[in-house]
Order: structure tokens, then sequence, then C-alpha cells
């Protein structure tokens, strides 16, 4: 039973705050709760927390933060609002995007001035749909880089972080109110811990296959290239709770993982000038429409696998990513100084592929239009040396999850708030609506970080003693 409801239940030990998940969003959670001046736990089912943000490139947007301005760039919450909004036809919760929009560039701010962690804008090319360079990151670019900095924050903070505590069930009254935990331990015994609040940071429910297949069944046999631990278990407490979920058909797909090395490879080499070519040598969509709907192309494809083509200037943009330096360093990036050599290296057709790179160059140059509605202008065309990389699509991390308000308190139906019941990130649905293609590049940390400190805001209200 994953919720029992009890309302005598009596805790040996409880809380003011208790996070369940120690990503991204449990974490920035938890440093809200602390600084808001309460008490908080967070209980991590992993020996060493990493979830999906250490797997992720830590990218996260923001907007009108004083990274930006120092750099002349020109954002505000309502132009990243607007784009999140075109991305997804309007079909996310506008509420939750405006209020997330709102908090995003105050909350990286925070993060940076209270707790030192330090932002760099990620330049040299836009995501799709960005109207503006947002990406806040860690000086290294990486989700570990990004784990650890939060990590670093939180011990500072003296937030209690309790590892291997896999949370198995929540203990309730009729109301809704949580009363507290339980959760085992690597040698099987239980623990129980109760609480005055509640945050559900534990994410979505990629790594459960069954709920994978029943909520998306396009891509029930793709791989999965999130933490397997994400099981799913906020949906399913939540709604044992009466709570709503929504956009449960919602994701963030990939079109650009190298095969067979598993490695991300960054969609900037699409945005600045290259393409996807199938095993016959052509291009089969519109590459600009976003990498998260390029799955679905992509895995349409003989053999579910593509090339993405470029030139040597591209592999030089690449090399700024450290998975693309990975991918390099394993041998998955090949090089060939003509087509047909390039051709040779990846065993494509030669006359196919020079035609596709000729079509390539005269959209670029504006001769003719791409027949996949991609604006190839503005861009350089591409130029010999050539490279590829095989890839294939992956299912990154899911979108729906638990209906929240402005204030991350989960919600039923009827809009009702929980009484301490809170969720941000992955657990929580998402600003992408109901499709793949809603999915706006950064959506997933958007989320887990401002949301996560909404939630922590809100419990710190309930959580002081
Ligand atoms: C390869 C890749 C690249 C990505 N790149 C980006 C990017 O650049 N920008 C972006 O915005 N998004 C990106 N994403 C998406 C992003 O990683 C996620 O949206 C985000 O990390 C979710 O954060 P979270 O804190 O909600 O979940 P997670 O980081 O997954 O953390 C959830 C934690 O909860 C724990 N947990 C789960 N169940 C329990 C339980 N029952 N008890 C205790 N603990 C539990 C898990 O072990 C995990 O540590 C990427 C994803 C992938 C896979």
């Amino acid at each position: 039973m994953s919720v029992v409801f009890d309302p005598e239940r009596r805790f040996d030990l409880s809380v003011p705050v208790l996070v369940i998940g120690a990503g991204a969003c449990g974490l920035v959670a938890a440093l809200a709760v602390r600084d808001a001046g309460a008490e908080v736990l967070v209980l991590e089912r992993d020996a060493t927390p990493r979830g999906s943000t250490a797997l992720s490139s830590g990218f996260i947007p923001a907007a009108y933060t004083r990274f930006q301005r120092e750099k002349g760039i020109v954002d505000s919450p309502e132009q990243l609002a607007a784009d999140i909004r075109r991305k997804n036809h309007g079909e996310a919760d506008a509420r939750i995007v405006d209020a997330v929009c709102r908090a995003s560039g105050p909350t990286i701010e925070w993060l940076a001035d209270r707790y030192g962690i330090a932002f760099v804008v990620v330049d040299g090319f836009l995501y799709p749909g960005h109207s503006a360079l947002r990406m806040h990151a860690v000086p290294e670019k990486t989700g570990t880089a990004l784990m650890t900095a939060l990590q670093g924050a939180c011990s500072s903070a003296g937030v209690d972080l309790l590892t291997s505590a896999h949370v198995t069930m929540l203990y309730a009254e009729r109301s809704g109110r949580v009363r507290g935990v339980a959760f085992t331990r690597p040698d099987g015994s239980q623990d129980e811990v109760g609480c005055n609040a509640l945050v559900l940071a534990c994410s979505g429910f990629g790594g459960n296959p069954e709920m994978v297949r029943r909520h998306i069944p396009e891509m029930a046999d793709a791989r999965y290239f999130g933490h397997v631990g994400n099981q799913g278990d906020a949906v399913t407490w939540g709604v044992a709770l009466g709570a709503a979920v929504n956009d449960m058909t919602a994701y963030q797909g990939h079109g650009s993982v190298a095969t067979p090395h598993g490695i991300l490879i960054t969609w900037a080499l699409m945005m600045e000038g290259g393409i996807q070519v199938n095993a016959t040598g052509k291009r089969f969509s519109n590459e600009h429409a976003g990498y998260s709907e390029q799955c679905l192309p992509v895995l349409a494809q003989p053999g579910g696998v593509a090339w993405s083509v470029y030139d040597a200037r591209l592999h030089q943009l690449g090399l700024r990513f450290e998975d693309y330096r990975q991918a390099d360093s394993l041998g998955a990036i090949k090089q060939g100084d003509t087509a047909a050599a390039l051709a040779a290296a990846c065993n494509l057709p030669a006359p196919a592929l020079r035609a596709t790179l000729a079509a390539a160059e005269r959209y670029a140059l504006g001769e003719a239009r791409d027949p996949f509605g991609r604006d190839f202008t503005g861009k350089p065309k591409l130029v010999p040396p050539f490279c590829a990389v095989k890839v294939t699509a992956a299912l990154f991390h899911t979108q729906g999850g638990l209906a929240v308000d402005e204030r991350a308190r989960v919600v039923d139906d009827t809009g009702r708030a929980f009484p301490n019941l809170f969720a941000g990130g992955g657990a929580a649905r998402g600003l992408s609506g109901a499709h793949v293609w809603g999915y706006f590049s950064g959506n997933g940390l958007l989320s887990a970080v401002t949301l996560g400190r909404l939630a922590g805001l809100s419990a710190a209200d309930l959580g002081r003693f």
C-alpha cells in the first residue's frame, strides 16, 4: 500500500520539513527551507545523490538575471513565458508558467548570492524557441558539477541529508494532511519519520517501464536516458491521496544520443547549421523544431538511428561540451575531407549524401527553400572537412505529474490545495503541455530549481515549530 490513512500515527522522530529526493529540486527546496529559518531533512534512495540532474547538461533557463545584464542580453520573465507558451501551444497551466518565469531570475541570483554558486550564461548558440541567451550553468557546464555545487551549499547551510533511504510509504489523514513517511534501508530495515510539511522532489516515472508503457506508449521501447530510480512514486502517492495529475503523456525526448556509446551530443550542432540524415543519406525532418520531438522521427528511421552531419567549425563548437569531448575521445565522431570520404567512413551512400549536402548549401545561401520548413539562412553553409556521429533517440524524463499551484502546493481536481504537501521538478506537472513537442529546452531544470525553491518556501511556512 502506498499511502496508509492513520490519523493517530505517532513518530519517534519528527522533522519540521521533509523532502523526498535529492536531485536539483530537492536540494534547492531544502536550501529554501533553511534560508527561511526552518529545519529540514532530505531522504534520498541512492547512496550518492545524483538523480537525472547529474545526468543532465545542467543548463537552467532564467530571465532577467544580472548575469545576462552583464553581457548586455535583453530578456524578461514575460519574454521567457511567451517563448514557453509558443512552444507548448498554450497547453500548460499559464499561472504556473508565469509564476515560474517570474521566480526564475531571482532564484538563480539567490543561489549565487546566498550560496556562492557561480553561474555563467551559456553563449554561442540559441536553443530551439529561445529568443534570448538565458541558459545558466555552473562554469563546468555539467549536471554533475551542478549537483556538486548544490550539495556543497546544502552542507554549508546545515541541511540534513540521509542517503540510502528509500521512501516506500506515506502516512496521512483522510483530509490529505501528511503525517510522515516510512523508508527502507539497504539492509532491509524500515524506519519512519514524521513531518509538518512534505516536499515531493522524487521526480517522474521515466524509470518505471510499466508506467511509461501506459502513459507514453510511443516511447515504451526507446532507451531511457534518465535516472532509473525515478519510479513515479510521487504520482502514485499523490493519486492515492486524491491529488490531480496532468499531462501524463508529456516528456522530454532527445534525437541525438551517440550510439552505441550512449552519450548526449549537443543540439547546438543542429542549431548552428548541422543536419540529420538517415541510412539512405537523406534528411527526414526539420531539425530546428526541437530536440525533444526529434526523438520520434529518428526512431522512425531504418534501425531507429540517424547520422548528425556537420563540419569542422561545428566540431569546434561541440568540443566546448564535456559529453561531446567524451564522445570524440571514444571515436564516435567520424570525419571525411569530402562528402564521399565521410560517406565511406559512415557507410552511407555517397551520391545521396553529396546531394543532401548540396541541397543544404542551397538552403543556406537562400537559393532554395527547405521542404521540411527549416530556415537555413543566417548560419554559415557546411564546408569540408565534414564530421558525423551516429545517433539514436531516447526518453530523457517525463513531464507529467502532480498538479500544483503558484506556491507549489499539490492540488486536487477542484484546485483545492493539500494542507502540507508540495511538489516540484519531475514530480510536478511540467511546463510543456501534454505533448513531446511542447518541451521547451530547459523546462526540466527550470521546474526543478524554481518550483523547488517555491516549494521550499511554502513548506517552511508550515515547518517552523
Ligand atoms: C541526459 C539528460 C540531459 C538533460 N539536460 C537538461 C538540461 O540541460 N536542462 C534542463 O532543464 N533539463 C535537462 N534534463 C532534464 C533534467 O535533468 C530533469 O528535468 C531534472 O534533473 C529533474 O530534477 P528533479 O530534482 O526533479 O529530479 P532528479 O534530479 O531525478 O532527482 C530525483 C531524486 O529523487 C530520488 N528518489 C526517487 N524516488 C525516491 C524515493 N521513493 N525515495 C527517496 N528518493 C527517491 C532519486 O533517486 C533522485 O535522486 C536532462 C535530462 C537528461 C536525462
